[in-house]
């Protein structure tokens, strides 16, 4: 029987050397392009949280895609989460580490009603430093945490270990 994680490891496509020598990308582009394999996968993202969320975080940029298409399919708002410098109005903003240099991402102070049960999503979870940054912006901005979800996560690069006692989800684990 085919699972959800058989079908994304069959719509990602490995980029070497992108962006930079020695990091091979997962571009989930093809997954995107293909209709019903997108379908299914917003479908079983949503299941997994109808009813346990209020509102659908995506972070910049290619968790914008799959936030909007489930928060869509939840019936409920969505919330993006942005490098620095890129919203409009008054902004929470923290910075972490990458493994040169550092990134700084923000969400709108207004963006929550206090209390909003919320869902993170992402396409990859590699390291880890950029939801756990997310998380922090979510919970100063007033809301909670009810689970990240990335359809990938590179388990080599430990990103759960700077994620803890959230309930993580991947579709897929390499
Ligand atoms: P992280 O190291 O978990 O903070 O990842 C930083 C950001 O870069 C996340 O938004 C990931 O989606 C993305 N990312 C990191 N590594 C990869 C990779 N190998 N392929 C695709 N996206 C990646």
């Amino acid at each position: 029987m085919r699972t959800i994680a058989d079908l994304v490891r069959s719509r990602l496509r490995d980029v070497p050397d992108f962006p930079t020598p020695g990091v091979v990308f997962k571009d989930y582009t093809p997954l995107l392009a293909d209709g019903p394999a997108l379908g299914e996968v917003v479908r079983d993202i949503a299941t997994r949280y109808a009813g346990a969320v209020d509102v659908v975080v995506g972070i910049e940029a290619r968790g914008f895609i799959l936030a909007a298409a489930v928060a869509y399919e939840l019936g409920i708002g969505m919330v993006p989460i942005r490098k620095a410098g890129k919203l409009p109005g008054e902004t929470l903003s923290t910075s972490y580490s990458l493994e040169y240099g550092t990134a700084e991402i923000e969400v709108h102070t207004d963006a929550f009603v206090p209390g909003q049960r919320v869902l993170v999503l992402d396409d990859v979870l590699a390291t880890g430093g950029t939801a756990a940054a997310a998380c922090e912006l979510v919970e100063r901005a007033g809301a909670l945490i009810a689970g990240v979800d990335v359809i990938l996560e590179l388990t080599f690069l430990e990103g759960r270990s700077r994620l803890p006692g959230r309930a993580v989800h991947a579709m897929l684990t390499l």
